[in-house]
């Protein structure tokens, strides 16, 4: 069996290992793509702490072998999309519908590819209570970004958007213009997305779901356009970059009493205008991850034609240019939205 593992910084390599039989409760897959996202990359950049590791937690494929004693529907042959996050299901967290905060003894709770084997491999044993089965209809390909689309899709629920409402959002990476898409059927009448990259920002209007976009890098005065742009304000700001600057400039132009959600994450600590959020009574509300039953709505969203992820899907590679792709998704700066690795393709 092929896989791709962490090595060292910025290298990723390809291995080649005896299959094992899968451990109990775990179903084999044979993958069919698996997206490459940010977070793979963040890892790939780190190198000493998730080396030996095999990333991919954006994965979708066939059943090759079902758990012995496993009685419930899905059978071998059943397309999938993998749920990566692993919550326990009997914590407090779990019983009470905050399952992707459940953090399970022993691990990290972000699921496969970040504390576990991941997706980036010819085969993927995994619980096979987290398998969602594909409607005919939906491709590997869409099935794979069920995971991105389903962070956006719990920010856009968090946000409670009215019709009408005008909408910013901060990053115009796939996350950003995932969140752009569930606000225009959301029925928001004006959507904003700024960022510092020009070439993103050309994109993400391209793509058709942002009304207008703002590169801030070049504006000196940001938060003037901004509330100009918006006629006196936004409704709702989803930040989705972690960047006090990208922050500060969403909570500046929006309207006293609205929300801001924030999906984007940086692990450094970052410095919010507090005062303003106190005198105009700013709700501030986190957003992370997905629970299954949002997965499991993008799903169905994209096989009723709903949600468009096709759009954001740049390539798809094989194994032998997983490196290369790596070291370009660093310099690139985000206008390869999604790239897909399919394990079969070389
Ligand atoms: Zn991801
Ligand atoms: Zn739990």
């Amino acid at each position: 069996m092929k896989y791709a593992m962490i090595t060292g910084a910025r290298r990723i390599e390809i291995r080649e290992k005896q299959q094992m039989p899968a451990a109990a409760g775990k179903a084999r897959i044979r993958i069919k793509r698996c997206g490459i996202c940010g977070t793979d990359v963040h890892m790939w950049e780190d190198g000493e702490t998730y080396k030996g590791l095999i990333p991919g937690h954006e994965a979708a494929g066939v059943i090759e072998e079902i758990p012995s004693g496993y009685d419930g529907p899905l059978k071998e042959g059943d397309r999938v999309a993998v749920f990566p996050a692993e919550p326990c299901g009997d914590c407090q967290l779990c019983r009470t519908g905050l399952r992707n905060l459940c953090l399970p003894p022993g691990s990290m709770g972000l699921g496969c590819g970040l504390h576990e084997p991941g997706a980036f491999s010819e085969c993927l044993d995994f619980s096979i209570r987290f398998l969602s089965k594909l409607p005919d209809n939906v491709t590997y390909s869409q099935g794979s970004l069920a995971e991105p689309a389903s962070v956006a899709y719990r920010a856009i629920q968090h946000a409670d958007l009215n019709v009408g409402d005008g909408v910013l959002i901060s990053g115009a990476g796939i996350i950003g213009l995932l969140c752009a898409q569930f606000a225009k059927l959301s029925g928001a009448a004006y959507i904003a997305v700024f960022d510092i990259e020009h070439e993103r920002l050309k994109l993400a209007y391209d793509l058709g779901d942002v009304t207008e976009s703002f590169d801030v890098s070049s504006n000196q005065q940001p938060e003037k356009t901004l509330w100009t742009a918006s006629n006196g304000g936004f409704d709702c700001f989803i930040d989705c970059t972690g960047h006090q600057n990208a922050i500060n400039l969403g909570i500046s132009v929006l309207k006293k009493g609205k929300k801001m959600v924030c999906v984007g994450i940086n692990f450094e600590k970052q410095l919010m205008d507090h005062v303003r959020i106190v005198q105009n009574e700013l709700e501030v509300k986190g957003s992370f991850g997905q629970v299954e039953k949002d997965f499991d709505e993008c799903i169905k969203m994209i096989g009723a034609g709903i949600l468009d992820v096709d759009k954001y899907i740049f390539k798809t590679i094989g194994f032998s240019e997983l490196q290369s792709c790596f070291e370009q998704k660093d310099r690139q700066k985000g206008t390869d939205l999604k790239v897909l690795l399919d394990p079969e393709k070389d």
